[in-house]
């Protein structure tokens, strides 16, 4: 069973005119279908306004399509009320994004917690004060910690992490609730190459663990780390790709650290 299944999704947008002038309709996506499997590494492309972001909300039941049927994880979204809808947010999604949103006056085991709370209270639960559900809560946090490598700096602040350690708590907070797939938007937009390297190496170490993830990238050089490329075009999904000589983060990485070193002794 796919993790995605879309089928002739289509999202239009009614623009309301001035006073006497007739509404637009804009019309973002024009019928895509997208399967993606458990296990998938795949980059969504295409020039700006080609409908990425649309398709994105779409995804991650931030928004309905128009038209068309979403199946994630074997639930028909379409047919959903709000409710069900955050539910499947915050248990079958984990979210990344390019600028982390990270909680600033909270730590990083905290951050990665937040989603466990967010997940009783689906369930109308009162939250939860024994010992016993903090204890499983933190436990489930600091392994995601130690997934990401970060297990050392879980009392850190935000402000007092690089902007790729709080990449990596965005990600652990991603994959706490074991979620269907990860959905990461530009996640290394606000980073340097080597952070940037070290992102996409953790993906794909993740990937390796078996996590599935979606990423939005406007760079080739990045998608080259995925297993698969989708591009649109104007609202359509125009290729669909394997990417054939995949390349390794870690090991581009050690070479650029290697070229950076050489630079930096030449100087
Ligand atoms: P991308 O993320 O690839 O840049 P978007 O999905 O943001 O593309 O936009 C696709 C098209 O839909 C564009 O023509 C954009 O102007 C239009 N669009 C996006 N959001 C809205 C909206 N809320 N209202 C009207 N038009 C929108
Ligand atoms: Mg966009």
């Amino acid at each position: 069973m796919p993790v995605i299944e879309m089928r002739g999704i289509k999202r239009e947008y009614r623009m309301e005119g001035k006073k006497n002038e007739e509404s637009v309709v804009v019309r973002a996506l024009r019928g895509v279908d997208f399967f993606a499997e458990a296990g998938e590494f795949v980059s969504v492309m295409g020039p700006s306004g080609s409908g990425k972001s649309t398709l994105m909300n779409i995804l991650g039941c931030l928004d309905k399509p128009s038209a068309g049927t979403y199946t994630l994880d074997g639930i028909e979204t379409s047919s959903s009320n709000s409710d069900t809808f955050a539910f499947i947010r915050n248990r079958k999604i984990g979210f990344v994004f390019q600028s982390f949103n990270l909680l600033a006056r909270t730590t990083a085991l905290e951050n990665v917690e937040l989603p466990l709370f967010y997940r009783q209270k689906d369930r109308g639960e009162k939250r939860n004060k024994s010992k016993s559900e903090a204890g499983a809560r933190k436990e489930k946090a600091v392994k995601a910690l130690k997934e990401v490598g970060l297990d050392e700096r879980m009392d850190h602040f935000p402000s007092q992490l690089s902007g790729g350690q709080q990449q990596r708590v965005a990600i652990a907070r991603a994959m706490v609730n074991d979620p269907a797939f990860i959905l990461a938007d530009e996640p290394t937009g606000n980073l340097d190459t080597g952070m940037t390297l070290e992102i996409m190496g953790l993906f794909q170490q993740l990937n390796d663990m078996g996590k599935t993830i979606i990423m939005v990238t406007h760079e080739p050089e990045l998608a080259v780390y995925t297993k698969r490329i989708i591009t649109l075009r104007d609202g359509c999904l125009v290729s669909d790709v394997k990417v054939e000589e995949r390349r390794s983060a870690a090991q581009d990485l050690s070479q650029w650290k290697n070229d950076h070193s050489l630079l930096a002794e030449g100087a």
